[in-house]
């Protein structure tokens, strides 16, 4: 590593300088910073753009002004207003930390970073961001975006998944983060990050930081931060079934835990089992059945082949349980969250 002779303040000073000249300063979560506003928007912006993220955000502080109103509000609206935003167990965290700092701390986020990140979906960039940006402390944070920066300015190899990369990352981050402008600072390194320093079209040539910075230096700026080391994902099969009848189709609520967890999906079956096996089409009048075109949805950790088939069907059964079953109105649509693909196949079926 080059010598932190680029000072700490050297490196700072430039960040903040670029900040007050083209860093971003009109994001609705930049009015307002109340630790409960920059939270939400801390979570979405996980794996998400900027400019995916606004509308979402929006929607949801007009729905959702405060944490009280968040803890209060049914696991499914959460979803419902999460649902196309993907990653759904941040929407489920974020349900679950309101309703911890309601019910232990009096509805006042906690003030130390320590006791944000004990709060669900909270990890310790998300602490950092919240107690730097609206509370005003000193506090590092080392999202994707600085990272690429920090592993681009000095070079680090390394994946930055693997703990000992994380560590000194996090050693640097700390190093850099000044003590005072820190809110303006953290911002400014996600701005850097996200319109300067991209992952394939960084502007060195105009980077506050390019007269010391390794990679640029090196000519390996894409190089950095170094990816995860290759394992084939796997893949895995399903079979989901639309049981249709007239305008109306049949879903039912997952779990709360797990893939999908508290979303609304179609009844799923092994990818050979007999779709008209299923318990509650016995004594049903079929009317018709389809097989729709299959398709591949990816998680992060694998492929899920999915191969949709149609139903219809004469008359509901009275076997339905209204607890964690539905019939979806195609034309008025639900207050629920849908799983993406599921989203996707009630498209095609409007
Ligand atoms: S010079 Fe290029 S690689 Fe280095 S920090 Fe700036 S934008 Fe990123």
């Amino acid at each position: 590593m080059n010598s932190i002779a680029k000072t700490s303040k050297q490196f700072s000073d430039a960040v903040l300088a670029w900040f007050d000249e083209h860093g971003r300063h009109d994001l609705p979560w930049q009015h307002n910073k109340t630790p409960y506003r920059v939270w939400v928007s801390e979570i979405m912006l996980q794996q998400t753009q900027v400019t995916t993220v606004i509308p979402y955000y929006q929607r949801f502080m007009q729905r959702f002004p405060d944490v009280k109103s968040l803890a209060a509000a049914e696991q499914d609206e959460v979803l419902h207003l999460w649902t196309g935003l993907g990653y759904y167990a941040r929407a489920r965290n974020l349900h679950k930390c309101a309703q911890t700092v309601v019910e232990k701390y009096a509805g006042v986020f906690p003030s130390t970073v320590a006791e944000l990140e004990s709060l669900s979906g909270i990890g310790r960039s998300t602490a950092g961001a919240i107690a730097s940006i609206s509370m005003g402390q000193y506090a590092a944070i080392l999202d994707g975006n600085v990272k690429r920066v920090l592993t681009r300015f000095h070079a680090v190899e390394g994946w930055p998944g693997n703990k000992k990369v994380a560590d000194q990352l996090w050693d640097i981050a700390e190093r850099y983060t000044p003590q005072q402008r820190t809110a303006d600072y953290t911002q400014a390194m996600m701005d850097l990050g996200a319109t300067l320093c991209t992952r394939s079209k960084p502007g060195c040539e105009i980077c506050p930081l390019h007269a010391q910075c390794e990679a640029y230096a090196q000519n390996r700026v894409k190089e950095f931060p170094n990816s995860k080391p290759k394992k084939d994902k796997p893949v895995k099969t399903t079979q989901m079934v639309l049981v249709r009848h007239d305008d109306e189709i049949l879903l039912q609520q997952q779990p709360s835990t797990g893939i999908w967890g508290g979303l609304w999906i179609f009844p799923q079956l092994s990818i050979n089992d007999d779709a008209l096996s299923l318990p509650f089409l016995q004594g049903c009048d079929i009317k018709a059945v389809y097989e729709l075109e299959g398709f591949r949805h990816t998680f992060s950790h694998y492929h899920l082949d999915i191969k949709p088939i149609r139903i219809d069907i004469e008359r509901k059964p009275n076997t339905i349980n209204e607890s964690d079953q539905l019939w979806y109105s195609l034309q008025q649509g639900a207050n629920v969250g849908l799983a993406a693909p599921v989203k996707k196949l009630l498209e095609t079926q409007l």
